[in-house]
């Protein structure tokens, strides 16, 4: 997999003070830099553009965030929650897999990393303490992968020190990558998993644009279980097509040849969501994906979900 740089970072003049902008800027000399005063220009003039999400995955804004950063899962209540817990240190993602539904769910194209880091982690910190008998579980890669822009943002090497003191959370990175050179220089303590999203070859090669190969993946799995991290595997999104069952086997054969199965903490299954507004993009943007003629039924929530739940997936789920 290569590394992402940008082709331009935008930087709002409040950000030019946070000392986490700095350092992300410091990692990437050799881009261009435009001081903007703020950034809702330029999402504005992005989104207007044709085929915007593939012109702001190749570009970086830095701003401060103003909303919360941790919030819980959006979960409704039509469906059991799992009471993950969400961290906001970014928005958008340098990767492009066609079914990404941040592509219908987004109104700003550009990845963005938030600067305003310091005071994203006293929020978390003060939650954390305010609810001491409570559990979290918390993630990074709900609206981004956690870990393909690491070598840019530095975001593990803030967020691993600050969960090992913390007594009641479980941080997860989730990625498409294999982007894992700064988690190599710290020890987790325990603290911290590491989860890769996990496909078929055929679903890796023909939808999971820019990522890492499986094998990469695994490899970087087998990395980051020797330095101490756990691991987690997520088939997110299970996507049916002819021999899709064989071919789900082979993808778990592929991971207990590579990773003991006693050290997996957790293994997730999710079927493809899919809001309706994804279909036009995705033939738009990816005109030879097959997945938005699969059959599909519409959700309690009004995103599309893959019908078929056969005993063959609920086999898989017992399995694992
Ligand atoms: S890795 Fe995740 S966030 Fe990134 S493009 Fe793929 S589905 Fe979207």
């Amino acid at each position: 997999m290569n590394l992402f740089y940008p082709s331009k970072i935008f930087i709002t003049e409040e950000s030019c003070a946070d000392k986490h902008a700095l350092r992300m800027l410091a990692r990437m000399p050799n881009v261009p830099v435009e001081i903007i005063p703020d950034e809702k220009s330029v999402i504005r003039q992005t989104f207007g553009q044709e085929d915007a999400f593939t012109i702001g995955k190749r570009m970086v804004l830095l701003t401060r965030h103003r909303g919360k950063f941790f919030k819980p899962c959006p979960s409704v209540k039509e469906y059991v929650c799992c009471n993950y817990q969400i961290f906001h240190l970014a928005v958008g993602c340098n990767f492009d897999c066609t079914y990404c539904i941040l592509q219908a769910y987004l109104n700003n194209p550009i990845l963005t990393f938030y600067t305003n880091l310091d005071e994203a982690l006293a929020e978390l910190e003060s939650i954390l303490g305010s609810r001491p008998d409570q559990q979290f579980r918390i993630g990074t890669g709900e609206l981004t992968d956690s870990l393909s822009t690491d070598h840019l943002t530095g975001f593990s090497e803030v967020l691993i020190p600050f969960f090992k003191r913390i007594q009641n959370a479980t941080l997860e990175f989730k990625t498409k990558s294999n982007n894992i050179s700064n988690l190599l220089t710290h020890d987790p303590a325990g603290k911290i998993i590491v989860g890769w999203s996990f496909n078929t070859e055929k679903v890796y090669r023909e939808e999971e644009h820019k990522t890492a190969s499986l094998t990469e993946r695994l490899e970087a799995a087998k990395q980051v279980l020797a330095a101490g991290y756990k691991v987690s595997f997520h088939f997110d999104p299970i996507i049916h097509y002819e021999g899709w069952e064989q071919d789900y086997y082979a993808a778990i054969d592929r991971i207990f040849d590579t990773i003991p199965s006693e050290k997996i903490t957790f293994i997730s299954l999710g079927a493809l969501r899919f809001m309706p507004k994804l279909k036009e993009v995705v033939k738009e943007r990816f005109p030879k994906s097959k997945i938005v003629y699969g059959e599909f039924v519409r959700g309690l929530v009004e995103k599309f979900s893959v019908e078929h739940w056969s005993p063959a997936q609920i086999k898989l789920s017992v399995a694992v």
